[in-house]
């Protein structure tokens, strides 16, 4: 057997191409493998405007498109491709080979190859193993994430989750739609005003989905979300996730820190440094570092301890049963803190009190939660989503990049998309 006879076969080119001739490339030690069409190609090739019967026009340029590797050296094919001209209508084409992936520079198998790859790591890590530029790395995740997530079936969605993911900490946002019983991410766009269900409405349609199909939303307490959703989805029922709940009352126990530790003399200062993370965790998670520096911390007296209590019961509640239950418990909290707060100076707890008209104001939506008993988890586990898709995307955070990230890690596509 020769060496082109058994590429041919390693290619699984079948009758219509043949390899002519392999080389190495000296300068560059590459494997450049020369193939061209065979007449068998022109019995089966057929006009893609009329089906009509097609023969060779001419022949392109050289093209070539980077393979897997050949042992640890870079593999390429090079073809004349052939121009095919129709018999009937007279459309002249290039004909487009089997081994072609979406993007113009890559094999299909390479192409498999590198999404591997970029499920695994940065886009810049994969970059320097397969030696090849981000920009035509990108171009090649772009295009099959393109084409897969335009394939991708909305019809069954009926019950959404919405976030919005930061490019960078406090500002630029885009809005991530995820569809909670699949747990993937369905559409994202950018900004967080209510637009974006205008948009979300319109992508729904292209995918066979409708928004008057819509009946749950989950989502956090913003109000230009809670008139997207008014104006958008008429059948839909809004929840207030927990996990966006519990995430306010815990940015409000920070507040009461940041607060007691520049107000609270010399003490408060003391028992509370180093503390900032402590607070956020769940007792049952503490280090025993953590746990000592919890317990220098005066339990009875620092507001910021009670306001932790405060953010423990309310997730307590959520451990209830009952929506009956749950509301009354709701309630009492509230006028717990309130309680607590007017006992207190300097409004030390003021985010507290915030928090607890929050939920008075929301309740009903807040209660949902127990009604619809929507899978929350993956509403919570978006945040984690939304790391991996900036640590693999590192340096490309524009909106384009971001987006297709999220569609490729989360999307739950079909890749490589054919
Ligand atoms: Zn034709």
């Amino acid at each position: 057997m020769t060496p082109e006879k058994m590429f041919h076969d390693l290619l699984g080119l079948g009758l219509s191409w043949m390899v002519e001739e392999c080389v190495r490339d000296g300068r560059y030690a590459k494997v450049v493998l020369r193939v061209k069409e065979t007449e068998h190609l022109w019995e089966e090739e057929r006009c893609p405007k009329c089906k009509g019967r097609v023969s060779c026009y001419d022949h392109t340029e050289p093209v070539r498109w980077r393979h897997l590797n050949c042992f640890e050296h870079e593999c390429e094919i090079e073809c004349r491709l052939p121009r095919g001209r129709c018999a009937s209508c007279e459309h002249t084409y290039r004909v487009r080979p089997p081994w072609e992936g979406k993007s113009k520079h890559f094999t299909k198998e390479f192409e498999a190859f590198t999404l591997v790859l970029a499920r695994e790591m940065p886009m810049k890590k994969v970059g320097e193993i397969v030696k090849e530029t981000d920009t035509r790395l990108w171009r090649l995740v772009l295009s099959h994430v393109d084409a897969a997530h335009g394939e991708a079936d909305f019809s069954g969605v009926t019950c959404v989750g919405v976030d919005e993911l930061s490019r960078r900490r406090g500002h630029r946002y885009v809005s991530v739609f995820a569809d909670l019983p699949q747990k993937r991410v369905i559409f994202a766009t950018e900004g967080k005003d209510q637009t974006v269900w205008d948009r979300f409405s319109e992508a729904l349609q292209a995918h066979h989905g409708d928004t008057d199909r819509i009946q749950d939303v989950s989502m956090d307490m913003s109000p230009a979300y809670m008139a997207g959703v008014a104006n958008n989805c008429p059948s839909a029922e809004i929840v207030f996730d927990k996990y966006h709940v519990i995430a306010h009352v815990n940015e409000a126990v920070d507040a009461v820190r940041r607060r007691e530790m520049s107000m609270g003399g010399y003490d408060a200062r003391q028992q509370l440094k180093e503390t900032r993370w402590v607070w956020l965790k769940n007792p049952q998670n503490l280090t025993a570092k953590e746990q000592k520096r919890l317990n220098r911390v005066d339990q009875q007296n620092r507001c910021t301890a009670k306001a932790y209590q405060m953010r423990l019961t309310l997730q307590d509640i959520y451990l209830l049963h009952e929506v009956s239950a749950a509301k009354r418990k709701l309630r009492a909290w509230c006028r717990w803190v309130r309680t607590v707060a007017r006992r207190h100076v300097s409004l030390m707890f003021a985010q507290m009190v915030k928090c607890a008209n929050m939920i008075e104001v929301h309740l009903n939506g807040i209660l949902a939660h127990w009604r619809h008993r929507l899978t929350n988890g993956f509403m919570e586990g978006l945040n984690s989503v939304f790391s991996a898709v900036k640590r693999k995307a590192r340096g490309y955070r524009s909106p384009r990049y971001l987006i297709a990230m999220l569609y490729f890690v989360a999307g739950k596509l079909r890749l490589p998309a054919t």
